[in-house]
């Protein structure tokens, strides 16, 4: 596929080819001082160091996401931590230093943008911090020049062991058991940048041994596993998920891993595999566990294929952890707040969250900042998780078309589910996070 065509691809990397730059001052400094040596060295070896010296900081800064940005005249370089952007070097561009042809190239592009729009995606993989970094790169034209966008997908910061991604020992245990059934369905949602696709890689990693067949389909792959076999949909050459779905299907798969359900065919396919004899894990988009059914009901699914088929599913969303080096120990918020805070709630829901917050034994913290954590009080991020499994009473509701409401009712009450403001409190009432931050991320489900 073209789309691996980076001669980089694979190959391991010597430890010659690891980057030698100096990443202990900050990334604008590093900037001036390769300004500096201009004339002494050829511009492109100047942009092989800057750009070496960009992703070096980005994996220092544990960042997810580098924005490289011409802005006129400017250059202006942002990382993405902690699911937040945050500026890095704002300088006067250099055009003795070729920086986006250096990282055009990396990507296994033209070095020249092309002068009509093109969608053009690549990646390459590259030592830094003394590890293999793989990095995906998008081109955007903009009116004020070319935008990059470099993914580093950084093995350490994703932590694709499930014990990594935030889930508490009940819910392990529940996951774990549930992953380890010979056929069914379970469902992952979660808004974009929610981790759930690394939950889906943790999950797959999880139960991958020689003996069984995990093939997945994605859009796009954005992790290479090992012992895996991935493959990247393309709508263009008609490899759409149904199509690839049904290819899989003939390639006599144990486990089958659909990175999205977003259309009744490929819901149809993947649900009716999972009645015979298949484990399916998938993603969906909707912003809670309960409306995973609704959704499937939307595409046309019927009710009695969803009620056989699902094991259950998983909702999550990652929240920022208060920096260890600064966190301040807060008290419980008072009761009157906190009826204030669940007046609008279900009030079944609402009486469990307040037993929740108000029970004593919390050791609530408040973020304060300091210079380890760039002030801003919070230092990487972790899951929150609202785990729906299926039940007798919940399979009852799908086949009467029950509201979403009810569904998620009678998964708390019958199934004991933690919704993720629930798991959310669970997790700052032990100090990992803030109150403040829950509630920030759960806002818009409340
Ligand atoms: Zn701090």
């Amino acid at each position: 596929m073209a789309f691996w065509g980076n001669k980089q691809e694979g190959e391991s990397p010597l430890p010659g080819q690891q980057a030698q730059v100096n990443v202990e001052g900050t990334l604008e400094e590093g900037y001036n001082d390769i300004v500096k040596s201009k004339g002494r060295a050829p511009g492109i070896d100047l942009a092989i160091k800057l750009s070496d010296m960009i992703l070096e900081h980005a994996v220092k800064e544990r960042a997810s996401d580098v924005h490289i940005e011409s802005q006129g005249a400017n250059l202006r370089v942002r990382f993405r931590v902690d699911g937040i952007l945050q500026d890095m070097l704002s300088s006067p561009k250099n055009s003795d230093i070729p920086l986006t042809q250096r990282i055009r190239v990396l990507a296994g592009f033209d070095p020249e943008p092309p002068t009509s729009f093109r969608n053009e995606e690549g990646r390459f993989q590259k030592m830094l911090a003394g590890r293999a970094i793989q990095v995906r790169v998008s081109s955007f034209p903009t009116v004020n020049g070319e935008k990059l966008v470099l993914r580093v997908l950084d093995r350490q910061q994703l932590g694709l062991d499930l014990e990594q991604v935030g889930l508490d020992q009940d819910a392990m245990t529940l996951i774990k058991k549930l992953i380890r059934n010979p056929y069914g369905i379970f469902f992952i949602t979660g808004s974009t940048g929610s981790g759930k696709t690394t939950s889906l890689y943790a999950i797959l990693k999880n139960i991958n041994t020689p003996m069984i067949n995990i093939i997945t389909l994605e859009d796009p792959v954005e992790y290479r596993l090992e012992g895996i076999n991935q493959a990247q949909i393309s709508a263009k050459t008609g490899f759409t998920w149904a199509e690839g779905l049904r290819t899989i299907l003939r390639q006599d798969p144990d486990v089958i891993m659909v990175g999205e359900i977003r259309d009744f065919d490929t819901a149809e396919i993947s649900l009716r595999s999972a009645l015979t004899g298949h484990l399916l894990f998938t993603t969906i988009h909707t912003i809670n566990s309960a409306s995973i059914i609704e959704r499937l009901f939307e595409m046309g699914v019927p009710p009695f294929l969803i009620g056989s088929s699902m094991l259950g599913a998983m909702s999550q969303r990652l929240v920022r952890k208060v920096c260890p080096k600064c966190a301040q120990p807060a008290a419980s918020p008072s009761e009157p707040v906190v009826n204030e805070f669940i007046k609008n709630m279900d009030p079944e829901e609402g009486k469990i969250v307040k037993e929740l917050i108000l029970k004593p034994g919390a050791a609530y913290k408040v973020e304060k900042g300091c210079p380890e954590c760039r002030n801003t009080g919070y230092m990487g991020r972790t899951g929150i998780f609202e785990l729906m499994l299926m039940n007798e009473e919940i399979r009852k509701h799908i086949l009467d078309r029950a509201p979403t409401d009810e569904i998620k009712r009678t998964a708390i009450r019958t199934g004991k589910m933690r919704t993720l403001l629930m798991d959310g409190i669970l997790k700052a009432r032990t100090g990992v996070t803030t109150l403040a931050e829950i509630i920030r991320v759960t806002a818009t489900m409340v």
